[in-house]
This record gives structure tokens, sequence and C-alpha cells, in this order.
């Protein structure tokens, strides 16, 4: 390709409405343009490296026995309905109306039109397992849309739906598609890791994300080094602490005037803030839920809503006030039950001694708080949030902690869709039962973003070889140099390199820049000194090397080269 021929409106400077750098860096590098907040057109450059990534996926996914189909983006309200999740969608649903007034939704993602479309067509065990993908547009109404296509409302996903007979089924097929996963971001050249995961609004109980390393990434990761744990730490839990082998001591009421955060009552009382038990109060349609964690902890509110399982909401102090005669900043788990109010722990206030509480009383607390002896709770679970330090729950080793960008999310179903619609098959014993199913989805578009925040400079993008828009540039630096250029691109183009050819009438300064901020993995400089001697100047963008190549052997080594290169990435 020549560049004066192709279009790459490349900007100098910073956009302002972008924060990560792989959101300045597409706008900057001439790869997409914002038509409306989560909305965006790939321009060429930015194309070339979706189809990239899309001929990874689709061969994996072939390879791993899925095949390809193409579902409508526009899906009628009924099938949702069905399923249970057209009011649990909530917000993030993006609805319209036919000229009939008839509900429909652009996809969000395509568990029940799948379903739909197997129960209608696939009738014995004997068509099973069945693997079926697409690669197509989704719509999501995000509450945020930001850091470009990163987190757009309109993305392009890869969605895979597994069908099987039997949990064994399932397994396998998990299993291929935990499999074709590795290959696929190995395949694209990025350090990544797969991680434990909450399976959300989607389903199911198993699931694991994968998740691109970036320290920019929105995903918290905890990791065991001593083991093979890693979760997302919406997910994560920790090892329990040993109980503490202490003598009971009397509750004593103690006086704390405007002392009512933990950092205060922790100082006030000389205690430390894994001595204090912290109450938060939410609400449901139905009633009021105190939740206990330690001082030292945070709560997890995905773990929490897992364990309410219908829709919750933080109660304001206000309410608090008004509706229990409760002192924020003063409140505690004792005599909330005469209140009528839900208790729930994590799990590590079961092991607390002689602890401190608020005392529902405005500027007092409790001290030598038990709870195995002063207050009840209805359930005790893991509710709090998992952090760097905390013993690995598999082996007790301290976790570490890392950053990430979610461009996978595998998960087993089960029969949580076709039982919902009735799709069924007839097993070999003649019983219909419900298919068993799996789904699998990466967010082509987002790997795009996920590869760049991982992968670059001050100076611009460092593209992993087998996801960049071209293989090779060649600048040729002035008039004289342009006829050797063109040799060298008229070559390497024959041998099948990609090659994008900087044939603009730019000063040397404006190409080398533009290269850097493009980011193409190897660049060769035509240039009047190295010329004279028969070389070509040549430089590795992620690494910065440079070495010399003698002109007849070019399209040898670049061959070469990219041979080496791309077997890295296997
Ligand atoms: P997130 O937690 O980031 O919102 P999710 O759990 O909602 O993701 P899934 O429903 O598992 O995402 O969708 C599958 C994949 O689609 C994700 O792993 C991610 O790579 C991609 N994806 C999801 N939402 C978006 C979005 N708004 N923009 C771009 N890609 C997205
Ligand atoms: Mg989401």
């Amino acid at each position: 390709m020549r560049y004066a021929d192709y279009y790459i409106p490349t900007l100098r400077e910073v956009p302002s409405e972008a924060e990560l750098d792989s959101h300045k860096l597409m706008l900057r590098a001439g790869m997409i343009r914002k038509a409306a907040a989560g909305f965006y057109s790939f321009l060429p450059l930015g194309h070339r490296v979706l189809k990239k990534i899309t001929g990874i996926v689709e061969e994996e996914m072939d390879r791993a026995g899925g095949m390809q189909v193409l579902l409508p983006i526009v899906q009628p309200a009924e099938i949702w309905r069905q399923s249970g999740r057209w009011d649990v969608y909530g917000e993030e649903m993006l609805r319209l109306q036919d000229r009939h007034q008839r509900d429909f939704c652009l996809g969000p993602t395509h568990e029940e039109m799948i379903t739909t479309l197997v129960k209608d067509e696939v009738r014995s065990y004997r068509e099973l397992p069945l693997r079926i993908y697409q690669i197509q547009n989704k719509y999501r109404d995000e509450i945020r849309p930001r850091f470009g296509v990163m987190r757009a409302r309109e993305f392009i996903m890869k969605d895979l739906y597994s069908f099987d007979r039997d949990a064994e089924g399932l397994n396998k097929s998990y299993e291929a598609m935990y499999e074709a996963y590795e290959r696929i971001f190995t395949r694209c050249g990025l350090r990544f890791r797969a991680v434990e995961a909450d399976s959300g609004a989607i389903g199911g109980d198993v699931s694991h994300e994968f998740m691109v390393l970036a320290p920019s990434g929105e995903a918290v990761i905890l990791y065991c080094e001593a083991c093979s744990f890693a979760a997302n730490n919406e997910k994560a839990t920790a090892a329990l602490p040993k109980a503490i082998d202490e003598a009971l001591l009397n509750l004593e009421e103690v006086e704390t005037p405007g002392q009512a955060t933990v950092p205060e009552v922790t100082a006030f009382l000389q205690v430390g803030p894994d001595q204090l038990i912290k109450t938060l109060f939410y609400a449901t349609d139905e009633e009021f839920i105190a939740v206990l964690v330690r001082g030292d902890d945070e709560l997890n509110e995905i773990k929490l809503g897992n364990l309410i399982n219908k829709p919750f909401r933080l109660a304001p102090p206000e309410e608090l006030a008004a509706r229990l005669a409760l002192p924020v900043g003063y409140v505690g788990p004792i005599g909330l039950k005469e209140k009528k109010v839900k208790v729930l722990a994590d799990l590590r206030i079961k092991t607390m001694k002689n602890a401190v509480c608020g005392a529902n009383r405005q500027d007092y607390h409790l001290r030598n708080v038990n709870p195995e002896r002063d207050f009840t709770v209805d359930t005790f679970a893991d509710l709090r949030l998992a952090k760097a330090g905390d013993p690995c729950s598999h082996c007790g080793h301290p976790l570490a902690e890392t950053r990430g960008v979610e461009v996978g999310h595998i998960f087993k179903l089960g029969t949580k869709y076709s039982s919902a619609l009735q799709a069924t098959f007839r097993d070999e014993d003649g019983v219909e039962k419900p298919f068993i199913m799996g789904c699998y989805g990466i967010g082509v578009s987002r790997i795009v973003a996920a590869a760049i925040e991982q992968n670059n400079d001050q100076d611009g993008i460092k593209w992993p070889l087998p996801i960049a828009p071209f293989q090779v540039t060649i600048l040729a630096l002035g008039a004289e140099q342009k006829a050797a250029a063109e040799e060298i691109y008229q070559e390497l183009s024959a041998a099948g390199v990609e090659v994008l050819f900087d044939d603009r009438d730019e000063r040397p300064g404006v190409k080398f820049k533009d290269a850097d901020l493009i980011g193409i993995p190897l660049r060769l400089t035509v240039g009047p000194k190295s010329l004279a001697q028969g070389e070509v100047e040549v430089k590795v963008r992620a690494t910065g090397e440079d070495f010399r190549w003698p002109l007849p052997e070019i399209t040898a080594r670049v061959l070469e080269y990219l041979r080496n290169a791309m077997d890295a990435c296997r």
C-alpha cells in the first residue's frame, strides 16, 4: 500500500476527550473516529487490525468445531420475556418498536436467539454436540461509555454457544473453548491470563475471563505465585485467618463524640481497624439489610448481589434515621433483629473477639463485642473484597495483584436458557431433555484497544506483529531514494509481505513521527548515507533495536525476521 494513496488521518494534537492511551492513540493514528458517545467508525487502518483479529478468531473457532452463522441483530422482545431477561437486563438494553408498536431490542448478547433457533432445528441427541458462533455488532447502553472502543455502546463480539447432551459434554466444549481462547490470545501476540470470574447477568456457575494484562485495565486480578490460582477480584476469595484465642470480656458502652469514621473511631479507641465491625445498610423492595464487614475490609457488592439475588440498593442515611431511628456513623449489629432488619455478615466477622462497633446511639460505640454472644446473624458468607497480601484459598501463599482488560469471557450455562425456552432434544433413552449449554464471548473490537494499552510508548503504538495493520513500513527519505525504496516495496509485496510504503512528499521528521505513531513492527529506512553503502536501516518498533541489512538481501532478511517473529506467537 502506498501511503500517499491511503487514508491515514493522523493527528498531532492529543484529543482532549480521551483518557486512556489506547483511546488517544487510536484517534491520533487515524484508526477510529467518534460518531456519538460510544459509537465509532473504524477507518482503514483500524479496520485492517479488526480483520486480522477476526481472522485469528475464526480460524481457532473453526478448529475447535465451531460453525459460523449470522443471527439478526434486532431481536423480538418475546424471547427475552420468555427467558425472564426483558426486565432483568434493565437500562443497558437498547430497545425499539416497529411501526406496529411491537417491542424489539438490539442484541446485547444472543443466548435467547440461538436457543430459539436450535430448539426448532435440533431434535435428537445424534445431532449433538453443536458449537455455533457468529461475529457481529452488539449493543449495550453502558452507563459510562468511555475509553473509545474499549467500553463502547456498539462493539464487535464473537459469541459461540455450545449445546450438549450432558454435563460431560459441556465440560468438553468448555475445555475446547478455553484452549481455543489461549491459542487466540497467544496468536494475537498478547500477554494475558485466564482468571476465575463472576457470571453476572449471563448466569451459570462456572466462568473464566481472559484478561490482557495492562496497568490501566479496569479489572483487578488476584493471583497466587505459588499455585495456579487466579481470579477477578469480583469473584476472588481468600483463606480465613485463624480464630483468635481470647477470653470474652464484658460488653461496655463508650462515649465517642464526633468519631464516626473507621479512622476516627480506631484512633480514638486505640484499636486496629481489624478490631472494628463496619455495619452497612442496603434495602430491597421488602426489607432493610445490614451487612457486616471488618473495619479493614471492603464489601464486595457483586458477592452481596449474588447472595441477595434480587434488586437492591444502598440505603441512604436519611432513610435509616427516619425509618429505623439509627444514627449514621454510630450503627452496629446489636438490636437490629428487633427492628426487623436482616443481618448478613462476612465470614471474618465470625472469628472476631472483643471487637468494637457502633452502639446505635449518637456519639457512642460498644467495646468487647463478641459476635457469637451478642447478636444474631441471618447468614454468614464470603462478602469481602479479597486483596493483595491475603492468604491464597488453595495454598495459603500471600496473593499478588495485577490489572487487566477483559477481552473474553466463557460460561457454563447449564440449562438456564434451554429450560426457560423449552429447548429440548430426544436422548438415546427416548426422554426429552433440555440442552446443556455454554456460551463464550470475545470482545473483538476491545482487543484492538487492549493490545494498544499493553503495547505503546510516548511516541505511539507498538503493534504485536500478528495483528499489526501492516508488517513493514518503508520510508524513502528523499527524492533520490524513492527509486530504491520503490524497488524494495515491489519485491516485498510480490513476496506476500504487507507493506506500507511512505511515498509522500513529506519531510523525514514527519515520516518518522507518523511511523512511530502508527506503530508498524518493522521499519525500513532508505536514506542517502546507508544507500550509498548499499544498505537499508532497519528498526524494530517494539524493542527499538536497529540494524543495517544489505540491499540485495533485504527481502530474504525481512521474510526471515517475520517468520521468526510470528513463530514466537504460537
Ligand atoms: P464488562 O465487565 O467489561 O462490562 P461483560 O462481562 O459485560 O464485560 P460479556 O457479557 O462477557 O462482557 O461480553 C463478552 C465480551 O465482550 C467481554 O469479555 C468484552 O471483551 C466484550 N465487551 C463487553 N462489553 C463491551 C463494551 N461495552 N465495549 C466493548 N467490548 C465489550
Ligand atoms: Mg458489561
